[in-house]
Order: C-alpha cells, then structure tokens, then sequence
C-alpha cells in the first residue's frame, strides 16, 4: 500500500478530509496521506447532497465560516458554480412567483447564492495527493511520539491523525455524533420546467427544491437518526413531500419521483462543527460533525483545520473546538 509511514494521516476523502488536505499542501506541508475506505471519493454524504450553495445561515458562527466558503466556491476557481440565486421563503417579503411561476410564498431573494458541481469541487481539492482508496481504518492507538493506525491493508504509522470520517466520525474518534439521514427525490424532465430557476427553500415549512436534470430536486427536510451508511434506515417521505409541493408549488402537478436516495448528514450535539485537537489525544484532530453545510464551507472548514494542524494546539475556548464534546474523566482513547 506505498509507505507506511507518514506524517499527517486523514482519515476520509470527503469533502472535510479533502478540504484539509488541499489546504495543507498550499501551506506547504509534506508527508500527507488520506485513507478512504471506499474505491473512489464522494461515495457518502460528499456525494449524496443537494449541492446548494446559500450565504444564509441560522448560526451565525457556522454562518461566518459557510459564507467564506462560499466566496471560494462562487469564485469557480475548482469547479463550475451556477450563479442560479435562491429565495428563501418566510425570511422576507419578496413574491417567489415571477422567478419560479409554479411557486407561491413571499421571501427574500438571495442574488449570490447557487449550485455547484460537488463531484467538480472534491476533485479539485483531492488533485495530486496522496489518497490510499479501498483502505479502511480499523483502529489506532499511540506509540511514543507516533500512532499506530490499523487498516485493511495494514498498519501505518503517523505523527498526526485527522479524522474526517464523516458518518463514522463518532466511530473513528470516539466522538458523541449523530448521522441523520435524508432524503432527495428527483422528478423526470419535464418542458415546465425551467433549468435556470433559483431554487427555493421554505425555511419555515422546511422543504426545498430546486431545477435537476431537466426535472425538480425535492426535499423535505427529513431527519432520521441511523448507523453510519445505513441509507435504508427509513422510508422515504413521499407524502410529506406531496403537501409540501401542494402548499408551495400549486402551479407544478407532476410529482412522479424518478430518482431518490438517502444521505447522511453528521451533527454535534449543539450542531455546531467539530474542527480541532481532542483534548485526549494531541496527536488527533477532528473535523467533522458538518451537518448540512459541508458543500458551501468546506474551503474554510479546510483552511481553519489545516491552520489548526500547523498551529500544532487549538485552544479549549475556540470556536468550533473538540474540547466541548468531551469530558475528560469518562473517555478513552478508542484501542486499536
Ligand atoms: C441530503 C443531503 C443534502 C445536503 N445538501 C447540502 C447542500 O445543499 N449544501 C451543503 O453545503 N451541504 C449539504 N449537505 C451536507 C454535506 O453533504 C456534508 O456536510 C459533507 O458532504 C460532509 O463531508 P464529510 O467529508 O464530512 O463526509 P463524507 O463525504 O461522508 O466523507 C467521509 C469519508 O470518510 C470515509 N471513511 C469513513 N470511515 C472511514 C474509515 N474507518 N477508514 C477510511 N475511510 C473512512 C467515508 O468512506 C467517506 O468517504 C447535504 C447532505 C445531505 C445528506
């Protein structure tokens, strides 16, 4: 499996592994490889999004984070951004009508948000690194100044493990966090349909959609606590998406869902992200927990993990710090 030894280990070649990678290597750092269980990258939550790419967000420190990420993404430097806008019903007084005519509801229009290709955007951010695919961490433990980290392919040996494991995050670091499953259906094309509308999202109501492959992307915002890739946890929630489009989009009938999969979106407790040191293990640093904002913030969730790493301490007060989820006297390193 090439060496087996390195100096930085990340574990996940999701967007949160991905991301940190890319920014340590503009950092210059060396000695960087990335474990992916999986034979390719973007085969869970990085893969199974909605690809929205919004400025808002109700907390305002993830918000302050997402909104950097999305000044990189809006940019197209790593993959293309469709500039498509949003309208985010209950938030302001706007009729959604002339932009999306099928659409009822009031709301504010948010010119600067978009859609962008996630697949694109990982890529981008996974070229010329070291990536180990097929390669699933089993266990580590630490070994003087080093851990030892047991794989599928056998063991290897890091200075830094980073755990951006996504779904199995909480597995990996042993880390109180909660994949949520939920749904996307995707109706056939349709002439009705016009591919350069905003998509529009009633944040109250909690539904979403948006143009896709000449159909309707639709979501309703369902949550349903599961195993990590366990994505038949639970049905999906064709009624409800029924009356949610009855509610706001009266003007479109055909709801025929020719695609629909689940995808797991991973929270913290307080739902805030989890980016820096374990306050077990100073040789471990999580980034995870990115709930439903890893497309829009990966480029900062990078950037602030990889400055972390390089810093070589994040602080026990900083924004965003592991030291909250643990409590020191009841956990212990996971054993290999
Ligand atoms: C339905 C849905 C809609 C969403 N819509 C949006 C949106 O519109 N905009 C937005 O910004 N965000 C959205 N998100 C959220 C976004 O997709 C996630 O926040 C982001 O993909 C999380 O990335 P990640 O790298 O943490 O996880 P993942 O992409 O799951 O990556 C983790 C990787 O770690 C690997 N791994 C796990 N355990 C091991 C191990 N032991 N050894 C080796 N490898 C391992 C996995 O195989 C996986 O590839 C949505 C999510 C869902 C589910």
């Amino acid at each position: 499996m090439g060496q087996t030894s390195c100096d930085i280990l990340i574990v996940g070649a999701g967007l949160a592994g991905a991301a940190t990678a890319y920014h340590l290597r503009r950092s210059g750092a060396e000695g960087v490889v990335i474990v992916e269980r999986e034979d390719l990258p973007g085969v869970h939550s990085s893969g199974r999004n909605a690809a929205m790419i919004r400025g808002y967000v109700e907390n305002p420190r993830v918000g302050e984070l997402v909104r950097e990420g999305a000044e990189f993404v809006r940019t197209g430097e790593l993959a293309e951004f469709r500039a498509s806008g949003s309208v985010l019903l209950g938030l302001g007084e706007e009729e959604v009508a002339p932009r999306v005519p099928p659409a009822v509801g009031r709301g504010l229009w948010c010119p600067n948000d978009g859609v962008v290709d996630v697949s694109g955007l990982l890529h981008g951010y996974l070229r010329e690194q070291d990536v180990r695919y097929g390669t699933r961490v089993l266990g580590w433990r630490r070994a003087g100044e080093r851990l030892e980290v047991d794989t599928t392919r056998g063991r290897l040996s890091c200075r830094l493990l980073v755990n951006a494991a996504g779904p199995w995050a909480g597995e990996v670091g042993d880390l109180p966090l909660t994949p949520l499953n939920r749904h996307l259906c995707v109706t056939p094309p349709s002439d009705a349909l016009d591919p350069d509308w905003p998509f529009v999202w009633d944040i109250p109501g909690g539904f979403y959609f948006r143009p896709e492959s000449g159909g309707l992307l639709l979501c309703a915002c369902n949550e349903h606590a599961a195993s990590p890739g366990d994505y038949d946890a639970c049905e999906p929630p064709l009624e409800a998406l029924a009356l949610h489009a009855q509610r706001v989009l009266p003007g479109f009938s055909d709801l025929r869902v020719k695609e629909c999969w689940a995808g797991q979106r991973t929270f913290a407790p307080d739902r805030e992200f989890v980016i820096g040191h374990d306050s077990r293990c100073g040789q471990l640093i999580h980034v995870a927990g990115l709930g439903g904002q890893g497309v829009g913030g990966s480029w900062a969730v990078g950037r602030l993990a990889a400055e972390r790493i390089l810093e070589g301490r994040t602080a026990p007060n900083a924004v965003f710090c592991a030291h909250r989820l643990m409590d020191c006297q009841a956990h212990t390193v996971r054993p290999a």
